[in-house]
């Protein structure tokens, strides 16, 4: 009996799938597949798609498969699967045992395909690419026959058998449907299902030198895998009729059916695998890990959380209408789930050094801050206060601009946690660079709010002694233009030249000694940084800059 789910369906996919339950087709079972091209890393596009199928299978208590849809071998390598596989596993999806791969029936998609030309379905065809094109026709008029379209069976199965062999050269032969040069869908006019391409294999190594063609190995595969509802992004919709014919014309165990939906885009981002090969190829970026890069890795290496990734699917819901998802919304995600996990510290960006001169030289006080102001289960950590302390340049000014709530000569501020301290001089350099505070502190005001008395600021704060020195990278977006693949020009002439910035000498609070890649903490008043998972040592810690503190988003929503 089929699985009946009673909740309203949350999206229109689910919506056809209560109904197919409903009346019992493919027998009540849901079975679905993410069926990446093993051609390049995943990106955030992808992890709509695996999402979508795997959250659906388990809606309905389905299956999800993973499919690598491999008959492009010269595109293709072992690095593309494996980057894959850990990018699904990190975003906590699983196929169990079922990874499959189209190359695996490449013997079936061969049997099925002298099946079709047995039944005078297909035919061997000898036209060049350039009088293929000729041929075809365009939208507006029809293709004309190819002067092979009425080869016989016996010459087809020759010349086939003879492609398979190696007799041919590139392009020498093509295998296509015999349907419809007249049809208004370009994809029914007489298809290429088989071409030939001398070319290694990573899965079958050299026994193939003919490679099928996506649109007549999906549907099989999808088919031969039993899967029911094979989900693809809208580009595919005019491709629904060639995958229903080829399932219409062989006798296989399954008829999947294909759904599709709007592909994610984002704004200040480009998507296309092409480009972001490019990227790679280019140095533009320092590789697929690069943390500006939309791919799952590089977010990952950003110090995005799978969690906040999985919402952000949910959230963006799924459509049969194109648009462009605002990047704030992917950001806002994260951010609501990097403020509930992660820890409070402070880090000093640009140090400043600050002199309490009337506190003593050998005096330390063992400060506990909690890591987390809304969640105890964190726990506490411990800082030293001292007499030399770091704060950032940028929490104090000689002349301060007007609405300034930070230090300034003469002034008070609180530092976290601490006291109430006040400026008493500035050292500067020859050049007139300030290099050195003197304050004084007010020994009453530990921890507590001071009694009557205006303190309008806090700052954060990192003992000299004590602190872990860092390098911090700063991230921001790749790509000045809302719409970089649109706007006039080359997309590359819109890369942000201040994407990352470097900067040296940071210093953390102690408690940071322990640290672990991939570890992420709000910096206090500066972001989400995540201790970076490839270059990050315990002698020389690296963080990157996840994202800022400011949440455009939530804001606009809000209003
Ligand atoms: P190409 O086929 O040009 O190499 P692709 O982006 O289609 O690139 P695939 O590896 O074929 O890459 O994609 C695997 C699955 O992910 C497909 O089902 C595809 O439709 C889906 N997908 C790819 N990009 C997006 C996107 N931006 N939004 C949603 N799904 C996507
Ligand atoms: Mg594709």
């Amino acid at each position: 009996m089929a699985n009946s789910m009673t909740a309203t369906p949350s999206n229109f996919i689910h919506q056809i799938i209560q109904e197919d339950q409903k009346n019992n087709k493919h027998n009540g079972k849901v079975h679905t597949r993410f069926p990446p091209e093993p051609n390049g890393y995943l990106h955030i596009g992808h992890a709509k798609s695996i999402w979508l199928n795997f959250t659906t299978a388990q809606t309905f208590k389905g299956l999800c498969n993973l499919r690598f849809d491999d008959t492009n071998p010269e595109k293709e390598n072992l690095e593309f699967i494996d980057s894959i596989k850990s990018s699904i596993h990190w975003l906590g999806f699983d196929w169990e045992d079922r990874e499959f791969y189209a190359s695996s029936y490449f013997d079936r998609l061969y049997e099925l395909a002298l099946k079709l030309i047995e039944d005078g379905k297909a035919y061997i065809c000898s036209l060049t690419p350039e009088q293929a094109r000729e041929y075809r026709g365009t939208l507006t008029l029809p293709g004309k026959n190819s002067p092979d379209r009425d080869r016989s069976i016996e010459e087809n199965i020759d010349l086939f058998k003879r492609m398979k062999a190696g007799e041919f050269k590139d392009g020498e032969y093509s295998l296509r449907a015999k349907i419809d040069m007249a049809s208004p869908n370009m994809n029914m006019r007489d298809p290429v299902l088989y071409r030939i391409r001398h070319q290694h294999h990573h899965q079958t190594g050299d026994k193939w030198c003919i490679y099928p063609m996506y649109d007549y190995t999906h549907c099989i595969s999808d088919a031969l895998e039993g899967i029911t509802h094979s989900l693809c992004t809208l580009e595919f919709e005019d491709h629904r009729p060639l995958y229903d014919w080829v399932l219409d014309q062989l006798d296989l165990p399954a008829h999947p059916q294909q759904i599709e939906f709007a592909r994610l885009n984002i704004n200040y981002t480009v998507l296309s695998k092409r480009k972001l090969i490019q990227l790679v190829d280019e140095a533009l970026v320092s590789g697929w890990d690069d943390p500006r890069m939309p791919t799952l890795e590089g977010m990952r290496r950003r110090g995005y959380t799978a969690a906040s990734i999985r919402h952000f699917c949910e959230n963006i819901g799924v459509t049969r209408t194109n648009s462009v998802v605002d990047v704030a919304m992917l950001e806002h995600a994260l951010r609501e789930d990097l403020d509930q996990t992660s820890p409070r510290a402070m880090a000093v960006l640009r140090p400043l050094k600050i002199v309490i001169e009337d506190y003593p030289e050998d005096k330390e006080e063992i400060l506990t801050l909690s890591r987390h102001p809304k969640d105890d289960s964190m726990g506490e950590r411990q800082i030293p206060f001292r007499r030399e302390l770091y704060i950032d340049q940028t929490d104090f000014e000689d002349i301060p601009p007007p609405g300034f709530k930070r230090l300034v000569a003469g002034g008070e501020v609180r530092l976290r946690g601490a006291y109430v301290i006040k400026c008493e001089d500035l050292i500067k350099d020859a050049e007139g660079n300030i290099t050195e505070l003197r304050c004084s502190h007010d020994a009453a005001t530990l921890g507590a709010k001071p009694e009557g008395r205006k303190v309008k600021g806090v700052i954060h704060w990192v003992p000299v002694k004590d602190a872990v020195k860092a390098e911090i990278r700063l991230y921001d977006r790749l790509f000045l233009e809302e719409s970089p693949d649109k706007a006039d020009g080359d997309y590359r002439d819109f890369i942000n030249p201040d994407s990352l910035s470097v900067l040296h000498g940071c210093m953390l609070e102690p408690s940071l000694k322990a640290a672990a890649p991939e570890q992420r903490f709000q910096f206090e008043r500066e972001g989400y940084f995540v201790a970076d998972r490839k270059d990050y040592r315990t002698d020389a810690p690296v963080f990157n800059l996840t994202v800022g503190l400011r949440d455009t988003w939530g804001k606009a929503q809000n209003k």
